[in-house]
């Protein structure tokens, strides 16, 4: 009898394989914590120290350490690790816990986004181009002469 699927079950309807690694391209900044450091340390065989500085970088607005990227032949840029031809990870026992985690539910936005284009076209070759940036935002109060209102802002406006 074959397993029975309730809503509590998390159910997969994404497919990693098919997919030219958005999640690897479109953020800018992939996390790495001393536990992420140390892991990659051990997998190339080099002190943390070594590691930390061929492999990652103080991300400039946010302050965390993040792995380094690099050119991409699809998107304006990638992790350094990933293969791309291949599209895969190539430090893949070896990769950060966001890595891991992600996207940390059934579905990810991105394969969906991938394949609702591919159905609305009717052409499986096209690939949606994204690309996320995070800014800070504040919540300000503007007014009029006769009212006042809560609106988002850029924090700093860029
Ligand atoms: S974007 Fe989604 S489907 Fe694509 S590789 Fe990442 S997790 Fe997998
Ligand atoms: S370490 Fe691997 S899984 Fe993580 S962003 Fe880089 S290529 Fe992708």
């Amino acid at each position: 009898m074959g397993k029975k699927v309730t809503d509590e079950q998390p159910r997969v309807y994404f497919d990693c394989s098919k997919c030219p690694a958005f999640c690897c391209s479109v953020y800018e900044r992939v996390q790495v914590t001393k536990r992420d450091l140390n892991r990659l340390a051990k997998y190339f065989e080099l002190t943390p120290e070594a590691a930390q500085k061929r492999y990652t970088k103080i991300d400039r607005s946010s302050g965390d350490r993040v792995l380094r990227r690099k050119k991409d032949v699809i998107f304006e840029q990638a992790c350094m690790f990933l293969n791309q031809e291949t599209r895969g990870c190539t430090i893949y026992h070896a990769r950060p816990g966001v890595c891991r985690e992600y996207p940390d539910r059934s579905r990810c936005a991105y394969y969906d986004l991938l394949k609702f284009e591919r159905r609305q076209q009717d052409d499986q070759t096209v690939l949606p181009l994204v690309q996320i940036t995070f800014r800070e935002v504040e919540k300000k109060t503007v007014h009029d002469e006769n009212s006042s209102e809560r609106i988002w802002e850029w924090k700093g406006k860029v």
